[in-house]
């Protein structure tokens, strides 16, 4: 089934249907009227409300999860109603392209002989849809303003950390539980599929609430205690079209919402553990570029980190980036900024912009002056991430760059053999390459670690992400 969500506010005034609905890719609304919507004596809103949008839509019997309404207790009596593509297909109804990103835009009730209400009370709606957010991204203070008896702090940590009864029982009981499905957006992303490899990593496939694919790769390290690192995605697909990576073929599809960031963790966390966050570490190097999606990246991280949650230390965590230098101020001036990843993967602006056509925008050096300038704490280092590509940038020469390059900079360079991908026009280097690359930048007084390759065996190592049978259905 496909699944494009459309997501309305509906609302009976006067006897009347009303549907409106926030346009995310603009700051207005629209607000329309159901032809001849009424109550009928007796009927609930609910059922009111399902009643009108099926028979205006012509559809007579309807599996119940086609449409899911929830009413609130607020006195304007909003509902929002989810409607599925499957819906909106049956009346040859072509979604806009605000559909990609889970709207549609009301204008287009026009098709659905909905006509437009002069409606005074738009603002309310505006209001109410403005301040709705995933559960997941909702703070302890803003969880205090519940008319509810555990506090925010609480009800927060029942969130953040699900596998932790003790506080799941104490405070959130049913009643609390519907007043946060009345409040906040409580949907979830579900684990669609996982694959194992020998060397225990996961590749964890998740189903967004639009029927999007992501990856999320869980990489237990088995030393003396125990590690786990989560690689995340930060959008569905990427636009960067980075010659060497698998990601880039899916193109960008859309950025993952704060939530969406959140729940990957939580969710992997819950069913691979460890159930203890201070063993964790994040990085944002699965699908996307996450400087294109900073907002909601840094949304993200501010709860992930938040003490009363999960409490992972941003110093724990990287994000990687293929250096939109554009966005990097939104990084810097962060109050919870993670540790910064650049992947340079060239040393001449020729052979980078041939791999990434961003470095035809930012070119080296300029993300070496961003870099020189970088607000590093103590001990502090940018991560250099390098894929070493057979005859591309593994020469001698290109290691001397590289060393030029981060010798004035706080450093880590990560060699990353080239992990193949379906593009392979790339060849990753030999092992003794490899080697002999790295002891050249050794020698030249560059700190270098080597990425081992983790799950390559079920296309979880970088570059190798793609989710593309699930994409390609959706
Ligand atoms: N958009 C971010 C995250 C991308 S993936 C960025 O560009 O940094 C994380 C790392 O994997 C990047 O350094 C990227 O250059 C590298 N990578 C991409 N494809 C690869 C492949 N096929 N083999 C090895 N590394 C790859």
């Amino acid at each position: 089934m496909k699944i494009v969500e459309v997501v309305a506010a509906l609302m009976i005034r006067d006897g009347k249907i009303f549907a409106a609905q926030r346009n995310p890719a603009q700051s207005h609304g629209g607000c329309w009227e159901f032809p001849g919507g009424k109550v009928e004596s007796g009927e609930t809103h609910r059922e009111a409300l399902a009643r009108e949008l099926y028979e205006e839509l012509g559809i007579k019997a309807y599996p119940a999860e086609f449409i899911e309404t929830r009413d609130t207790d607020s006195p304007d009596r909003i509902i929002r109603v989810h409607l599925y593509r499957t819906l909106i297909e049956s009346i040859d109804f072509k979604p806009t392209e605000h559909s990609a990103t889970g709207w549609f835009d009301l204008n287009d009730a026009k098709k659905l002989n909905w006509t437009q209400a002069d409606a005074s009370f738009i603002p309310d709606v505006e209001k109410i849809l403005h301040s709705e957010s995933g559960l997941y991204t909702a703070t302890p203070e803003d969880l205090d303003q519940l008319p509810a008896r555990a506090s925010g702090n609480h009800i927060f940590r029942a969130i953040q950390r699900p596998w932790d009864g003790r506080i799941k029982e104490r405070s959130v009981g049913h009643k609390c539980r519907c007043l946060l499905e009345s409040r906040y957006d409580c949907r979830q992303i579900t684990i669609s599929d996982t694959i194992h490899a020998d060397d225990g990593t996961t590749r964890i496939i998740y189903k967004l609430f639009d029927g999007a694919c992501i990856e999320t790769i869980h990489m237990p390290r088995d030393v003396k205690s125990p590690r786990v690192t989560l690689c995340l995605s930060s959008q569905v697909g990427c636009g960067m079209n980075c010659a060497f990576c698998a990601t880039a073929t899916l193109g960008l599809k859309r950025n993952l919402t704060a939530d969406e960031i959140i729940q990957q963790v939580i969710l992997a966390l819950d069913t691979f553990g460890p159930h203890q966050a201070h063993s964790v570490n994040l990085v944002f190097m699965g699908m996307g570029e996450a400087l294109m999606n900073i907002d909601n990246v840094m949304k993200a991280i501010d709860i992930l980190s938040h003490p009363q949650g999960l409490n992972i230390p941003v110093v724990r965590m990287t994000l990687s980036t293929s250096g939109v230098l554009s966005e990097l101020p939104k990084l810097r001036e962060a109050k919870n900024r993670p540790n910064l990843a650049v992947s340079i993967n060239a040393t001449t602006d020729e052979v980078r912009s041939q791999l990434m056509p961003v470095n035809r925008k930012f070119p080296l050096s300029e993300i070496h002056k961003a870099l020189l300038d970088w607000p590093y704490r103590s001990h502090e280092k940018v991560l250099l991430e390098y894929v070493l590509l057979e005859n591309v940038n593994d020469s001698d020469e290109d290691a001397c760059r590289l060393a030029e390059f981060a010798k004035d900079l706080p450093h880590n360079i990560n060699i990353i053999p080239y992990n193949e991908t379906p593009r392979d026009r790339f060849h990753a280097p030999s092992a003794e390459s490899v080697q002999h690359f790295i002891k050249i930048l050794q020698d030249l007084g560059c700190l270098v670690t080597l990425r081992v390759a983790r799950g390559v065996q079920v296309g979880g190592a970088c570059g190798q992400l793609l989710a593309r049978r699930q994409n390609s259905n959706s």
